[in-house]
């Protein structure tokens, strides 16, 4: 058993406190390689932005559940290493989907984790999350659950239609878990093809597809009900077309990839959507700047030539994201 405590992190409960007086959310960042470790460090400690550092399942998987530990508790001393003096950084599991699971990360070092029963009946996600906040509550882990379903694919959570979540369940659902901050969907959704074409309509000037707005009735429905309470939103990338413009112009093939528009995700910031989720926006950002390195130089072998280069560009993109769309910047001194 290792605290997060031990390794210098944070859970989340004082984090989402602040952001919802302050009007701003806590970006949350998926990571599962030493590069994207770096920029996130960086562009927060830069900005004195608390930073919820975030592993799926598939990430754990991938990059091995003790190195990324060890990734993690390094991360906080890098930050220090960069002169910020106080940082306040949490590791987060993404969608859990087991206690089994959730426990191992709350055993491993974890501050907080995600346990997502979202496609269970009501009542068994209710009894699930409840398992799971009575454990991680032991070792003051915040617990993260979710009530809807988001559309869309990111690792392995994949639904190809969304369901609102239903603003008369939220206080029973939050009362009796003890959950400590809820995902919802509002017509966010996971990956870098959010909506169809058809879903769309097209911006006769640019031919681009414009994505439908959020569903900002059914936030409103909810805050109403849970007052203060912490509102997480999944599925939040934007994917910038400017990425997706040097994919393509660089061999690569990602035809009418959309996001949801910066604009509104500014707006969902500054009610009680403390946490805002971006993944796959960094992965579009390291592929475009992998692949101008490809094009452009072809003899190049030397990884860090093509590493270093993506890595410049997600620590670019992270900086926009806390101070231009959540306006975290400032509040972890
Ligand atoms: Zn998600």
């Amino acid at each position: 058993m290792v605290s997060y405590k031990e390794l210098g992190l944070v859970n989340t409960r004082e984090m989402f406190a602040k952001a919802i007086k302050g009007g701003y959310a806590i970006p949350a960042f998926n990571f599962n390689n030493m590069e994207q470790l770096q920029a996130i460090i960086k562009a927060s400690a830069e900005t004195k932005s608390p930073v919820i550092l975030q592993v799926s399942k598939g990430a754990r998987n991938y990059a091995n559940q003790t190195l990324l530990r060890y990734m993690a508790q390094g991360a906080v001393e890098y930050a220090k290493e960069l002169g910020w003096e106080h940082p306040q950084i949490c590791l987060h599991l993404d969608h859990g989907d087991s206690f089994e699971l959730c426990k191992s990360c709350v055993d491993f070092g974890f501050s907080s984790v995600m346990i997502d029963a979202s496609s269970l009946p009501y009542e068994e996600n209710i009894a699930l999350t409840k398992k799971v906040v009575e454990y991680a509550h032991k070792y003051d882990v915040t617990v993260e659950a979710e009530l809807g379903v988001l559309a869309g694919v990111e690792d392995e959570v994949s639904s190809a239609v969304s369901h609102y979540t239903k603003p008369e369940e939220v206080v029973d659902f939050a009362t009796r878990t003890g959950c400590d901050s809820l995902a919802i969907s509002i017509g966010t959704s996971h990956g870098a093809y959010k909506f169809t074409p058809e879903q769309c309509t097209r911006d006769p000037k640019t031919d681009r597809l414009v994505p439908p707005p959020l569903a900002f009735d059914v936030l409103d429905a909810i805050m109403e009900q849970l007052p203060g309470f912490p509102i997480v939103l999944h599925g939040s990338s934007s994917v910038p077309q400017e990425y997706v413009d040097m994919i393509n112009q660089y061999g690569g093939k990602l035809p009418d990839a959309v996001g949801i528009p910066e604009e509104q995700l500014r707006k969902a910031a500054k009610s009680a959507v403390c946490k805002i989720n971006i993944d796959s926006d960094s992965r579009l950002a390291f592929t475009a700047a992998v692949r101008k390195v490809f094009a452009e130089k072809p003899g190049e072998f030397d990884p860090r030539k093509y590493c270093g280069p993506a890595r410049d560009l997600m620590e670019e993109l992270y900086k926009h994201k806390i101070i231009n769309v959540l306006g975290s910047n400032g509040h972890a001194e």
